[in-house]
Order: structure tokens, then sequence, then C-alpha cells
């Protein structure tokens, strides 16, 4: 029987990542990479020179075949993403649904994920929360906004440059004006900075940044907690 490693990689400092993933990177027949181009950066600086394959959104239901081959010849392979976790909010979920599926023992090299990354520095209650990962751009986003706004536990989203301030926007008009959030922009990076406080601040103080640039992950309190 095959291998499949899921191989979590660093969400912008390159030096999180753990000696047992580049030990397995270096051992295994080849890396799916969601981006080789992007991932080429972090094996150049592990000296990690497994041969890659790419296996992105686009071509996933393709490359779960490729890649069970390789499984079905007993043969050991790696999966990782641009960053962080596979499967959260990346490709992922498809080869480990198949290799389970086939008999092949799947096997977690954990790291970071920004979604676990920002709950934890956010200071709000982490004992139960929701993971939304992107809200729809358009078709189902009024509905799901909605639901995150009636939410009894803290939920996390993520979400791009292009949509954050519309995000907070959309938060404020829905959610009572002292209901708690934090925006967690660049974690682990040089300008990682948390917006924390109640959802009308934090609104007005993202759509004031003077640099408002990089990734963003959203964390909101349930609507009954208060502090
Ligand atoms: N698989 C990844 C994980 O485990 O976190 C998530 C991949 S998802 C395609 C990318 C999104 O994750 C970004 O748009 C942003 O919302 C969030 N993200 C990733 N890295 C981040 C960082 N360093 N700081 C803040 N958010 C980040």
């Amino acid at each position: 029987m095959g291998i499949l490693y899921l191989v979590a990689t660093p969400i912008g400092n390159l030096t999180d990542f753990s000696p047992r993933s580049v030990e397995i990177l270096n051992s295994v027949r080849l890396i799916a990479c969601e981006d080789t181009r992007t991932s080429s950066r972090l094996l150049q600086h592990y000296n990690i020179d497994t041969p890659t394959i790419s296996f992105h959104q686009h071509n996933e239901h393709k490359k779960v075949e490729q890649l069970m081959g390789y499984l079905d010849s007993g043969e050991a392979i790696a999966l990782i993403s641009d960053a962080g976790t596979p499967g959260i909010s990346d490709p992922g979920f498809l080869a480990a649904r198949e290799a389970h599926h086939r008999g092949h023992t799947v096997c977690s090299i954990p790291g970071a994920s920004a979604a676990i990354t920002a709950i934890s520095v956010s200071g709000l209650p982490s004992d139960r929360f929701l993971f939304e990962g992107f809200l729809p751009a358009k078709k189902g986003r009024s509905t799901r906004l909605d639901a995150v706004a009636d939410q009894e536990c803290t939920v996390i989203m993520y979400e791009s440059v292009h949509r954050i301030e519309k995000l907070m926007q959309e938060l404020s008009a829905r959610c009572d004006e002292n209901r708690m959030v934090a925006v967690c922009r660049e974690l682990t990076k040089h300008f990682e900075e948390i917006i924390r406080g109640p959802v009308s601040e934090v609104t007005k103080r993202i759509a004031e940044h003077p640099n408002l640039k990089g990734e963003f992950v959203v964390v909101i309190a349930g609507k009954n907690y208060e502090e």
C-alpha cells in the first residue's frame, strides 16, 4: 500500500517548518504542489530536490488519478499547498478521500494554518468555533453573512485584500456595533497586525488604514459574547 503525506507549509515565515516536514519531503517519490513555482522557494530554502508536479483546483480531479497511480504502486508521495494546511480552503480533500477509499495510508505532517493561528491570537473565545473559509463573492453571500451575524460561537473567515473593506461593512451592517472582532493581517510576516475591537470601530480603522495590503483572517465573536 502507498502513503499519502499531507504536509503543512509556512503561512509567511519560512522558518515555521518542522524538521519532520523536511525529512518527509526529502524521502518521498514526488511532491504534488498547488503551484510548483511558489513552492520552489520553500523547497530550495530547505535544499529539497524531490521531483514536483502541479496539483491545483483546476486540475485536481484529473491529477488525483495520477497520484493514485503512485500510491497503487506502493510509493510514498506528499501533497503541499502554497501556504498552510492542505485541504483547508486549498486542494487536498479529493486526494485524501480517494487514498482512503483505496486503502492507502493517509498521514498528516501538521504545521501552520491561518485559521488556527488567527483564532489563537485573536483573544476571542476559542472553545467552540465555526470555520467559514471564504464567503461566496456574489450568489449566497448575503445569506451566509446573515448566518455569521446570528452565530453563537466564534466564526473564522478568510478574505482577500480586494474585499476586506466590503466584508467589514457587511458585518457592521448586520451586527450590534459592540460585537467583538479581530482582523488578523499578514500573520507570521514582517507587517503582522491584529486590529481588534468592536466591529464598528474596526470597520472604521480598516477603511482609514494607510496601507491595507496582504492576507487577512477575520475572527468574529459569537452574538452573545461581551467583554
Ligand atoms: N490552506 C491555508 C491555511 O491552512 O491557512 C489557507 C489557504 S487560502 C487559499 C488563503 C487565505 O488564507 C488567504 O486569502 C487569507 O485569508 C488566509 N491566509 C493565509 N496566510 C495568511 C497570513 N499569513 N495572514 C493572514 N491570512 C492568511
